[in-house]
């Protein structure tokens, strides 16, 4: 039986140091702690997120959100708006939200005080705010990230086994792109499983019926995580539904697993494996001419220049990721520009570019080369 606790919480707005480059979000917002989603991978159940153990059947229910969420951007001095990531650690859709709508109650003053929004969800509920999301982005910016990591319902019943079905979820991108095509949505194919969700079959089939469903992106990368506590929940899932494929996870993550001390090996899959993967992804995105990220939310102050050079750059040490080619430079940079206290124009025009961490001779080019073409980009 899933129980809901209200709670009360001290803070509600996270402020990310650095933006998440594929998300493109400078803050997080979690209105509920704890999943009923249940999905066997998810990363919450990892000790850093610090939730209960009992994360998808004691979900506590924030108390005010909204009132919390409006008091800290009121009082805000150095809050900039830009973009918020509702959920995280937990779907800002899931069943609890019909009954509390704090998801809801933090759109609305995001909306007042004109912060752009992201969400990752896996519920058909979002349909219920398209009229919210909808003035979201049209005031600044909003982008909805259904995730699918496969079709087969048999199998999202095993990974994800309180969540709509995959068909629902593709739904809801093709009713949201209907309705609202202001408000850009696609699926996150995140993570793409090891074994169950990595065959070539159903990665074209989750692209082509993202690019079906008039999707605008579709996200991928980087293996499926297994740390600490995640990670024997998942093997202990796996051995009892699907054993056959623990030893193929002890190899390919270099672990042992066994019931009684848990998961012991690497946090993610060896480096050639998640080259073609990612190749592979690559390869389908070109095919069904689909975007592999997200066009990000511009504002008009002076970050306008900063966030579109950054942009390019971070697009850039993206594709270099995915590729396996060196891209920790180019991201770094791509991240001290966006976090800048200035227009990058005027740093150029000082001649200034040089002093911004992680900008070389080549980076500083390419900058200079970008803000030359201005008009063009
Ligand atoms: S929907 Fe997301 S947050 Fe919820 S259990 Fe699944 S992976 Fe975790």
């Amino acid at each position: 039986m899933i129980k809901y606790i209200p709670k009360e919480f001290k803070t509600i707005l996270n402020k990310y140091r650095f933006i998440d480059s594929w998300f493109w979000c400078r803050y997080s917002i979690n209105p509920y702690n704890g999943c009923e989603f249940a999905c066997a991978y998810c990363d919450s159940r990892s000790h850093k997120y610090h939730l209960q153990p009992e994360f998808d059947h004691l979900i506590y229910v924030k108390n005010n959100v909204g009132a919390m969420l409006d008091d800290r951007l009121r009082r805000a001095r150095t809050l900039l708006p830009d973009v918020a990531a509702i959920g995280g650690t937990c779907d800002a859709y899931q069943p609890a939200e019909e009954s509390y709508a704090n998801t809801r109650q933090c759109l609305e003053v995001l909306l007042r005080y004109h912060y752009p929004v992201i969400i990752s969800t896996k519920s058909t509920l979002t349909l219920r705010d398209l009229d919210i999301l909808s003035r979201i982005a049209e005031d600044s910016w909003c982008a909805i990230g259904v995730t699918i990591t496969t079709l087969d319902r048999k199998l999202a019943g095993f990974l994800e086994p309180r969540a709509p079905s995959p068909e629902k979820r593709l739904n809801v991108v093709k009713e949201i792109k209907e309705a609202c095509p202001e408000i850009q949505a696609g699926v996150n194919f995140i993570p793409i499983v090891p074994f169950l969700g990595d065959d070539e079959r159903n990665m074209e089939e989750v692209v082509a019926d993202t690019k079906m469903a008039g999707a605008d992106f579709i996200l991928f990368g980087g293996g499926m995580t297994l740390r600490d506590n995640q990670a024997s929940w998942f093997m202990r899932r796996l051995s009892e539904e699907l054993p056959h494929l623990v030893e193929e996870y002890e190899e390919l993550y270099q672990a042992k697993y066994t019931l009684a001390e848990g998961y012991r090996g690497r946090y993610e899959p060896g480096k050639s494996y998640l080259k073609r993967i990612h190749r592979k992804m690559l390869e389908l995105c070109k095919k069904y001419q689909l975007a592999f990220r997200i066009k990000r939310y511009i504002p008009e102050d002076f970050r306008k220049q900063n966030y579109l050079v950054a942009q390019k750059l971070l697009d850039e040490s993206y594709l270099c990721q995915m590729l396996g080619r060196p891209w920790t430079k180019t991201f770094w940079a791509g991240q001290n520009i966006n976090n800048l206290g200035e227009s990058i124009e005027d740093i150029a025009r000082r001649g200034e570019l040089r002093t911004i961490r992680n900008i070389d001779a080549s980076i500083e080019a390419y900058v200079l080369n970008l803000l030359g073409n201005e008009g063009e980009q």
